[in-house]
């Protein structure tokens, strides 16, 4: 516990001792520690918080502590910023006031540097891409979709509060997911969409522990019946994501068994694949499964060559300067040698192979460049 944190509540030791002395150890002390967050990360979490259920007093004392700790003047304002969207103009307005005092108090000069990065003809795009990026390629239709009277709010979504602030730098999407998620968390009132900031938290890699971890920051400052409230949201996203999970593992599943973690052709991989090697004698037959996204690097058998029989789910086939080709269980594929290609899940599926490597003398495998996100993302 820092001193500045220490003296947020200062005034309050002449009037009200035992309860701040209480409250204060609680907060700055057992409950600060658990989850081992950095401060930085607390503090971000806390201020979030704050904003959601209103605490302009308690906002105002905890600016030091949040300066302190290293947030600095374009982290705070993006955090008031980005609440906007999910509080309205009405809430956030005092706590920009507060913020720009705070900040002008401290000699910060205003306005801070831009972080903008869309224009006014480009930021219904950009806010698309971020919401594919944050929620997967699912969204990608989002703003043009829902009955006609109401379909303008979807297209706000996407041009305005994905468009206008997730597209700003200053914090990146797993930062500003977190806040999201505080924010509405002690908003209350909101738990679908806490529940679906909560799966996006998870895609984005801020796993459950963590968010428990930033739930318990936040608690001393809105209280448990919001904090267990968003606990509810948390598991109810992290039990459908394992559910969704399963389902496609099992629909890709073959009749062979899937193996482990392919851990040793990772470094050749985008994305996570399985490898069970059901044959190294004689002829080499390998069943690859892929996740959604995954495929491997360009790549060429040399001397042998190599054939793929596809068991389950959809995945995709490239030669060097040919068209993609889509793949569903029962295809074959031949794959001459000395030709570079790759192969792979589609965006949103799994997608699983048996390799079987047509046995030649000195065959050997050369891995190549990636396939890039953009090339890989334009495939449909
Ligand atoms: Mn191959």
């Amino acid at each position: 516990m820092t001193d500045v944190i220490k003296s947020i509540h200062e005034p309050l030791l002449e009037t009200d001792p035992e309860f701040i002395e209480r409250f204060d150890s609680f907060a700055f002390g057992e409950a600060s520690v658990h989850g081992a967050l950095e401060n930085k990360t607390r503090l971000t979490a806390i201020l979030a918080a704050l904003l959601g259920c209103q605490g302009e007093t308690e906002f105002r004392n905890m600016l030091p502590a949040a300066f302190e700790a290293g947030i600095t003047p374009v982290e705070i304002k993006e955090v008031v910023y980005q609440a906007t969207a999910y509080l309205g103009i009405a809430r956030v307005l005092p706590f920009l006031q507060i913020t720009n005092e705070f900040l002008t108090k401290r000699g910060v000069k205003l306005p801070l540097a831009g972080q903008t990065t869309t224009t006014a003809e480009n930021r219904r795009e950009a806010g698309t891409q971020a919401q594919v990026d944050i929620f997967g390629e699912t969204m990608r239709d989002f703003w043009k979709s829902g009955p006609e009277e109401t379909r303008h709010i979807n297209r706000w979504l996407a041009s305005n509060c994905f468009g206008d602030y997730y597209t700003r730098t200053g914090l990146d999407y797993r930062q500003r997911e977190m806040i999201t998620f505080c924010i509405l968390a002690a908003f209350g009132g909101c738990e679908p969409q806490l529940t679906s900031h909560a799966a996006a938290n998870l895609r984005l890699g801020n796993d459950r522990t963590f968010l428990i971890a930033v739930l318990s920051q936040c608690l001393p400052y809105i209280g448990y019946p919001r904090s267990l409230n968003a606990l509810r949201c948390v598991d109810e996203a992290a039990k459908e994501r394992e559910r969704v999970a399963e389902a496609m593992e099992k629909k890709t599943r073959s009749v062979f068994p899937m193996g482990d973690k392919n851990e040793a052709y990772a470094p050749y991989f985008t994305g996570q694949s399985y490898l069970n090697m059901l044959s190294t004698e004689g002829v080499v037959i390998g069943n690859v499964t892929f996740e959604p996204g995954c495929r491997n690097n360009w790549h060429i058998h040399h001397k042998g060559g190599q054939i793929l029989l596809c068991t389950g789910g959809e995945g995709w086939y490239q030669a060097w300067g040919k068209p993609a080709q889509r793949l569903r269980p029962g295809d074959v594929v031949h794959i001459p040698p000395e030709v570079k290609h790759w192969h792979g899940a589609t965006k949103d599926g799994w997608f699983s192979h048996l390799a079987v490597e047509i046995p030649a003398e000195d065959a050997v495998n050369e891995w190549l460049e990636a396939v890039t996100d953009d090339a890989y993302h334009t495939l449909e």
